[in-house]
Order: C-alpha cells, then sequence, then structure tokens
C-alpha cells in the first residue's frame, strides 16, 4: 500500500466501461420524472444512513415507505433509469445466485492470537524489533465475531463483496450483501473518497436478530444455529437474498485498503471510512502497555451489554508506514495481533441428573445445577450429551462443576473441581432403564447414545412421533404442540398418528379446558394435511433415520408406499444417496404389524401414499446421467424450478463447472469467471429456450 500521492491519482476514465454494476445513464437529458428518481435514491440513501447506522431517524417509518414507493413506480415507468445499487433492490429477489469465486486482490490474512499482557507485551517489541528500536503507537478494537467480507467501492459505487474464502479466493456475495441497511451502496456525494479502495469488516447477526431467529427455527423444528457467527456466515451463503434481507444482518468494517491512500494512520483511515456512511470498530489509541491492561479490563466486562457478539480484541501499530515496513508471516501481519477473552466460565453443584427421553428414544443426560449467572443469564441446567463424555469428566455425584457458555447457545460442562468433592462421593452412574417406561436401556453398537427400545410403549416416544407428524415440514397440523399432544395420549384420544384422523370436533372439546376455537383449527389443519405430498407424509412417518432429505430421495425413486413396504435392504441400498444403515431401518420399520396398520388407516383416511399423477407425468429420463449448471437469470421459469425440471427428468444439477458437467443451462448475465471456465473446458453453454425444447 502506498500512502502519498494524491487521493485522485488512480482515476481512469475510460476503466469502468464495461462494468455490469455501473448504473445506466439514461441517453437524453434527465426528463423531470428521472432527475427525480436520482433525487430519491439520494434521499433514500441518506435516510436509511440515519436510521441504520447513526440510530437517528429523521423521518417516520410511513414517510420512508412512501417515498421508498414512489421510486419504485417511477423505476417501473423507467426501466433506461434500472441500478443493481438502488435502495429499491435492499429488498432482497427472490432468484438464487450460485456464488462466482472470485480472487482477492491482497490475500484476506487471518491474526495472530494472544491470551494474556504478556504475550501483547511480547507481540509489541517484536515489532518495535522489526522497526530497528522505532517507537510505535498502539490502538485497541473490538474483535467482533461474525464472518469476514471484503467490499471493493469504485467511484463511490460496491463493485462487490467478497468473503475471505480460502485467504486467496472468496465467494462473490454480492446479491446478499446488498440486503444489508448498514452498509452503503453509493457513498454521499460530497463525501472525499478514494477512486477505488477496499474495506474489510465482519458481517454480523446481532444477539436481537440471532435470538429471533433461532426461535423462529425452533418452531420450525429447523436446527438451532449454535452462534451468532454461525448464524451471520450461512445467512451470508444463502440463496434467497429475500430471506437474507429478512435476517436483519449488520457489518462493522475495521481495515481500509487501496493505492495511493492519503492517510497516513489507521485511525485517519477509519475516521474517514465513517465519514463515508460506514459503520466501524470501536477504536482506541493506547499511550501505554497499563493502557492496553485497563481497555483489556475494561472490555471483558462491556462487551457483555454489546448489541452484537466479540470474542476479543484486536491490537494494531497505528502507523501505516510501520505496516508496510513490517509485512506479514504466510499466515498473518506482522504489525496486528487477536487478543482472545477466556470464554466466561463459572463453577457450581451439580444437583442432580435427569434424562430426558427423545422422540426416537435416545436417553439425553442432563446436569441440574445450583443456579449460577453466566454471560448475563442464569442457568439451571446444562446438556451432558452421553455416557462417554461423563466418564471423559470423570464426574461425581454432588461434584462442583465447571460451566461454559463460549458462545454458544447451549452451556456445557466442561470440568470438575476434584479439590472439592466429598470423601464419599461416588463416580455418576449412568440410568440403566428408562426413566419414564423402565424398560432395560440398549446400547447401540459403535454409538454413544443408550436407547429405550420400547417404542410402541414409551409415552415421549409416541407423543414425540405426534409432535413430529404434525409439524411444519411434515403434515402441517397447527394447534398440537407438547401439551397438546400429551394430553390427546392422556386422555385415550390419540395412542398413535393413525387415531388423529378419528378426532371430531366434539372429542376434543370433551378434554379438559379445550376451547372451541382450537378443536376447529385442529380439525381444519387434519383436513388439509389429506392434501400434502407424499415425500412429506414418508418424513411424517418417524422412520428412524429418514429426514426430509431422504423422504424426498424416496418418493422421487419409488414413487408409492406399496413399493416402498415391499423392498428389501438391497433394492433400497441401491437407491442414491440410501446407505445399508436407512435401508436397514426402513425394512425394520415396516416388519412391524403395526406400523404396517397405521400406513393402512391413513390411506383410509385419504392422505397420499403416491406421488401424484402430475408428477409423475412430468417425469421423464430425457437428462438420464447429464450433470447440469445453472448460471444466469432466466426469463420463463425461476432457477427453483429449472432445478426441479433437470432433476424430474433424470439429470442431475450441479454448482460448479468442470470437465465432468455435460452442458451449462445459462440465462442473461451469466458470471464472466463461469463463462470463461466453460470456454476453458469448452463446455457447451445451451439457453433456457433450446433446453426446454430438449425437454418438449
Ligand atoms: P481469527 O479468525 O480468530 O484468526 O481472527 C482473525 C479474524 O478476526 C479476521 O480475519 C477478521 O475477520 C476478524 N476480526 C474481527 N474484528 C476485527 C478487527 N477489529 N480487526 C481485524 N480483524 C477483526
Ligand atoms: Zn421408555
Amino acid at each position: 500500500m502506498e500512502i502519498q500521492g494524491s487521493l485522485f491519482d488512480n482515476i481512469d476514465e475510460t476503466e469502468n466501461g464495461n462494468n455490469m454494476r455501473q448504473a445506466r445513464q439514461p441517453e437524453a437529458a434527465p426528463s423531470g420524472e428521472q432527475a427525480r428518481i436520482v433525487e430519491l435514491r439520494e434521499a433514500l440513501n441518506r435516510h436509511n444512513h440515519n436510521y441504520y447506522v447513526l440510530n437517528r431517524p429523521t423521518i417516520s417509518d410511513q414517510e420512508f415507505d412512501r417515498l421508498m414507493r414512489e421510486l419504485q413506480d417511477l423505476e417501473a415507468a423507467h426501466p433506461e433509469m434500472a441500478d443493481p445499487l438502488s435502495p429499491t433492490q435492499r429488498v432482497g429477489s427472490d432468484l438464487s445466485q450460485g456464488f462466482e469465486q472470485v480472487a482477492h486482490e491482497r490475500p484476506m490474512m487471518s491474526l495472530g492470537n494472544s491470551y494474556s499482557i504478556e504475550e501483547v507485551q511480547d507481540f509489541l517489541r517484536r515489532a518495535k524489533d522489526g522497526l530497528g528500536g522505532e517507537p510505535v503507537e498502539i490502538v485497541g478494537e473490538m474483535k467482533y465475531d461474525g464472518t469476514s467480507i471484503s467490499l471493493t467501492y469504485e467511484r463511490g459505487r460496491l463493485l462487490r463483496a467478497v468473503t475471505r474464502g480460502d485467504g486467496v479466493r472468496g465467494d462473490d456475495v454480492t446479491a446478499n450483501v446488498i440486503t444489508i441497511r448498514s452498509i452503503p451502496l453509493e457513498l454521499p456525494k460530497d463525501a472525499d473518497y478514494p477512486a477505488r479502495f477496499e474495506v474489510r469488516g465482519e458481517i454480523l447477526l446481532p444477539w436481537a436478530s440471532f435470538e429471533r431467529l433461532n426461535k423462529e427455527r425452533a418452531y420450525n423444528e429447523e436446527p438451532l444455529f449454535a452462534n451468532p457467527r454461525n448464524a451471520a456466515a450461512g445467512t451470508l451463503k444463502m440463496q434467497n437474498s429475500a430471506e437474507v434481507a429478512r435476517r436483519g444482518l449488520d457489518a462493522r468494517f475495521y481495515f481500509l485498503l487501496g493505492d495511493n491512500l492519503p492517510y497516513s494512520t489507521h485511525t485517519e483511515a477509519m475516521k474517514a471510512v465513517a465519514s463515508w456512511g460506514f459503520k466501524t470498530a470501536h477504536t482506541e489509541v493506547l499511550e501505554s502497555i497499563d493502557a492496553v491492561s485497563t481497555f483489556i479490563e475494561r472490555w471483558d466486562k462491556d462487551r457483555k451489554s454489546l448489541p452484537v457478539a466479540t470474542d476479543g480484541l484486536v491490537f494494531k501499530l497505528n502507523s501505516l508506514r510501520q505496516w508496510l515496513n513490517l509485512g506479514a508471516t504466510a499466515k498473518s501481519p506482522r504489525w496486528a495481533i487477536a487478543y482472545k477473552f477466556a470464554p466466561e466460565r463459572e463453577c457450581t453443584k451439580l444437583k442432580w441428573v435427569s434424562y430426558e427421553v427423545g422422540r426416537t428414544g435416545v436417553i439425553t443426560p442432563v446436569a441440574n445445577l445450583e443456579p449460577v449467572l453466566l454471560s448475563g443469564t442464569v442457568v439451571k441446567r446444562a446438556s451432558l450429551h452421553n455416557e462417554d463424555i461423563i466418564r471423559q469428566l470423570d464426574i461425581h455425584d454432588g461434584d462442583m462443576v465447571y460451566v461454559e457458555k463460549g458462545g454458544e447457545i447451549i452451556p456445557k460442562i466442561v470440568g470438575v473441581d476434584i479439590k472439592q468433592r466429598e470423601a464419599h462421593a461416588q463416580p455418576l452412574q449412568f440410568v440403566t432403564h428408562c426413566p419414564v417406561c423402565g424398560t432395560p436401556l440398549q446400547r447401540v453398537e459403535g454409538e454413544a447414545a443408550w436407547v429405550c427400545p420400547n417404542k410402541w410403549g414409551c409415552k415421549p416416544q409416541i407423543t414425540g412421533r405426534i409432535e413430529h407428524f404434525v409439524g411444519r415440514h411434515a403434515m402441517n397440523i397447527d394447534g398440537i404442540g407438547e401439551e397438546v399432544a400429551v394430553q390427546l395420549h392422556d386422555s385415550g384420544l390419540v395412542s398413535n398418528i393413525a387415531d388423529l384422523y378419528d378426532l371430531t370436533v366434539d372429542k376434543l372439546v370433551s378434554l379438559d379446558r379445550f376451547q372451541l376455537k382450537s378443536a376447529q383449527r385442529i380439525m381444519r389443519g387434519i383436513e388439509q394435511s389429506r392434501q400434502v405430498p407424499f415425500e412429506r407424509v414418508i418424513f411424517a412417518l418417524s422412520i428412524q433415520f429418514v429426514g426430509e432429505t431422504t423422504a424426498k430421495v424416496l418418493a422421487r425413486n419409488v414413487h408409492d408406499i406399496d413399493t416402498l413396504m415391499a423392498m428389501n435392504v438391497d433394492q433400497l441400498a441401491a437407491i442414491p444417496e440410501i446407505g445399508p444403515k436407512i435401508a436397514q431401518s426402513i425394512v425394520e420399520h415396516f416388519s412391524v404389524k403395526s406400523n404396517r396398520d397405521i400406513v393402512e388407516r391413513l390411506r383410509w383416511a385419504g392422505l397420499q401414499m403416491a406421488l401424484s399423477e402430475q408428477e409423475l407425468a412430468s417425469r421423464t429420463t430425457k437428462l438420464e446421467g447429464k450433470k447440469i449448471v445453472i448460471s444466469g437469470v432466466f426469463q420463463h421459469h425461476s432457477r427453483e424450478e429449472y432445478k426441479a425440471m433437470i432433476e424430474h427428468n433424470g439429470g442431475k444439477n450441479v454448482s460448479s463447472i468442470s470437465k465432468a458437467t455435460s452442458f451449462i443451462l445459462a440465462g442473461d448475465n451469466m458470471g464472466p469467471a463461469k463463462l470463461e471456465k466453460a470456454q476453458k473446458l469448452g463446455i457447451e453453454i445451451i439457453n433456457e429456450d433450446q433446453f426446454l425444447e430438449m425437454l418438449q
């Protein structure tokens, strides 16, 4: 990085003529409406910044919406003014995009780690030595716990957003980053920014959004994100930018890179970045090593009240010249170091261990603790996972145990304070019998879990299967949560999933405290479940190891329930993606007479026990054995529809181009990197119309 020279040294008037993200300028002089579009875009960008960066909106939400709608209408009337960076594009599109890999102009490195003030001192000593004894100025910063991003701007417009990837190449996630409201897409006209620059920072999911997202996922029976970092990284890689927009990502920036930048210190550069409308990392100049110590102590406490997750601090030299002089090792710069906070840990008494029985009979041990305060929440229970973990930790009855909450939502026990152990304490004994039905537990070979084998008589397994059956991704019957499932079971009304179809409003309202309204809602859900497609019926049956994806594969390959029930292990295992373990489990499931009876009763009740005629009719083998890559934007069908068509006709969707690719189905604006690769490998490119003709 060069730091002398003028801010505008680098402007090249011809450079961006073919830049895809550049706005198409109106040919003639702007009309009144066109001028209004420009004005509205500027105003909305300003209000976005006031709202999302400064937290100081100057107009009401309604007024904002009104301006947005006016702009949307005008843009619809003036397609020649279309601009992918217009504020109207912030809401995201339902078009999904594969990710293009892009090389970083400068490698994205990680940081060396330190865990104590002594290690920070060592780092400073090494830096000074490297600079021949020159004095150094240190800045301290928050280390945000999200996923890193590199944004490149040209003439004040976002050119692209790329993830760290392997440090050399990353994924182009521009379409998703555009939905993040606190990131400026166009910098204010009067701002003094370099013609081309890169800012790096962290994409974050704030605690509040993270908790809301996990609540929703719990409700939809989707796996929870362990921490905001995973949630941010996962969200940034989603194919549906409208969903990304909805999740509420945020960002903080901490590096500015570019040629001939007119700044001599990091703090100066960050001040400039903030003035262009970016949210920057909290940065302080630290005058002495004592100031570094105080900074660490203060932020180890204060970070807990920040709205976003942090996992430490970063110390950087302030002088950009010194950055250049010191350079980097193969992995990390010599002018910066991360300081990691110890995860918060408390010692508390293990009162007793309870055992929970899941839908599949797996027994989960749960530690019940003397309540302790950890990261601002009271912790009373912690998962012990399984017997092996209990053995490894060597937990004894009544031990004082260490509990940690390392950014994960479920606290875990990480150790025992043996010094505080009572003289005659015994090692914790795992239960030998099901805590609910008393059946001796079995341990599946090669697995850590103990299982209650009493599938058909053990209450939490029965009610768990009912809850699974009515779940969103299965039959989607509203109004039956855990409590109602237990009530239905205890009253004798429902002892298996087929009994649900014998329910009536009268039977339901005869239950204790049951409202007519809730009963009607449940009956409506049951009625509608008769239309739920076959693949979800398979999933709803609670066959061990048959999840949503496996159920889809089965439905697509087997077509109806009678065929499925008649297949043996070898036949099932011959289906792609179905392994011997799943095959075995399916055969076992249908070898139980009561399971076959349930299927008969469900069929009698009118559930979909085969693929629909329509689905079957649209199936061919025309694309058998073909590996197809989809790229670009389409006119006649959505990407998802094309993907389904490929599968229905026997083809396979693959995401990246290789020698094995049969052809590329390309719409408009196919990514340049993909195009180049396809041409290099000589792979055929087929457009929408040709593709549809192929399937005729
Ligand atoms: P690690 O991945 O633990 O090696 O830590 C290095 C990463 O911390 C960088 O790649 C950044 O993504 C991230 N990071 C978070 N906050 C900062 C910050 N203020 N300065 C530099 N890097 C940061
Ligand atoms: Zn049991």
